[in-house]
């Protein structure tokens, strides 16, 4: 088995795919330490600048102090803390819901939630870039998995027609994560409707950036429908850790009792979901962090022209520049940082091959002339590499 793992990892290194970790010191923030390199980064998903928000600090220090680190255990025992059932109820309702339920990662979510609600009869339909972990969890439930190409909802169209499944769950990123294009819900939820079909939304991209103070692709399109499971993750501008799902009352009841990733875990710490609680209260109270948002993905769209590589089409906080080559992708990277730039280059087997991009990724935290560097720094790198 060695040899086997140590050939594949070599044929992954000779790919010019092999991946690697970098020392993060100090907070999440534009301005970072990696591996001890200061470094401007537009890489981490922390899209409202709250993971070091100081009412987040301040109500998961206090949470601390009073009632301890960890949760002890799984929410169906005795880890349910009053600190969670008030971050789900205000997490929920934030989205148009009346109850929610708190998963410990986004990727726990989705694995809970397909694999809850379908089995051997039922059918998952996904768009192909959808997120790795809504790809695990269809093979999980061991449901028909039937994957379309991006976006293409004609596509989508005749794969449920086509279908005598049981149940039919079509499950797609509300915001794509590698491209930052937003799905079209209003047509999904359409289709769901004619080919009595529900609608899994993962909005880990879009809550907190999206719709009416960052409520997410609901709030963007509103829409509300009974056939509509919503999930949001809360590692990205909930600037904290976990996810949440909300949908109508029977799926939630279900839930709660079948989604093994719920009930055979133990609950994350407290403390956590009192952030949870102050991310929602600081998205309401600070309006300007979702608008100053808004208008550098304007500001970068619209000054960011370079002659070999554009920007993909995306009115999110992802921002990817479309490159093409893995290697080039790497040695742009590679260039940024030494211009003291981090913008991670992400490669297949994450996106499809030849189409290797850098992944640009934008927040509140950040400043327009920050933007500005990076504008600056991309036009240098493509006259010395292009
Ligand atoms: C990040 C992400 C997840 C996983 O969420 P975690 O909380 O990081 O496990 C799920 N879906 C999408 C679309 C994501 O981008």
């Amino acid at each position: 088995m060695l040899k086997q793992l140590q050939a594949e990892l070599a044929q992954r290194a000779k790919s010019g795919l092999m991946r690697q970790r970098r020392v993060l010191a100090g907070a999440q923030q534009p301005e970072i330490h990696l591996d001890g390199q200061a470094l401007l980064a537009f890489a981490s998903n922390d899209y409202l600048g709250l993971a070091h928000h100081p009412q987040l600090i301040q109500a998961t220090q206090q949470a601390l102090a009073q009632v301890g680190v960890g949760a002890g255990a799984s929410h169906l025992i005795n880890g349910h803390h009053a600190l969670h059932e008030q971050a789900e109820k205000t997490l929920a309702q934030f989205v148009g819901y009346s109850s929610g339920l708190l998963f410990s990662t986004g990727y726990m979510a989705n694995l809970g939630i397909v694999s809850a609600l379908l089995g051997r009869e039922d059918a998952l339909f996904a768009d192909k870039l959808n997120h790795a972990c809504l790809n695990d969890a269809a093979i999980l439930s061991r449901a028909s998995f039937q994957r379309y190409a991006h976006q293409d909802l004609a596509a989508l169209e005749r794969l449920l027609a086509n279908s005598h499944a049981r149940r039919k769950l079509v499950a797609v990123d509300a915001v794509f994560s590698m491209d930052g294009d937003i799905a079209d819900v209003p047509r999904l939820l359409a289709l769901c409707e004619q080919y009595d079909a529900y609608l899994l939304l993962d909005d880990a991209h879009g809550f907190g950036v999206l719709g009416q103070q960052g409520r997410g692709i609901l709030s963007h399109f509103s829409v509300s429908s009974e056939r509509i499971i919503y999930m949001a993750t809360l590692g990205k501008a909930a600037g904290v850790a976990g996810a949440f799902v909300a949908a109508t009352p029977v799926i939630m009841d279900y839930l709660m009792q079948f989604a093994r990733t719920y009930v055979y875990t133990t609950a994350s710490p407290p403390a956590l979901a009192a952030a949870l609680t102050q991310s929602v209260a600081v998205m309401q109270q600070e309006p300007q962090r979702q608008q100053h948002l808004i208008d550098l993905i304007a500001y970068l769209k619209q000054h960011c022209v370079l002659r070999h590589w554009h920007l993909m089409p995306s009115d999110s906080a992802i921002q990817p520049l479309w490159v093409g080559d893995a290697e080039m992708a790497v040695r742009l990277s590679q260039r940024l940082m030494q211009a003291g730039i981090y913008v991670p280059a992400i490669r297949p087997p994450t996106v499809p091959q030849n189409s290797a991009r850098l992944r640009i990724s934008l927040s509140a935290a950040h400043s327009q002339v920050q933007v500005q560097k990076l504008i600056a720094a991309l036009q240098q790198a493509e006259s010395e590499l292009a």
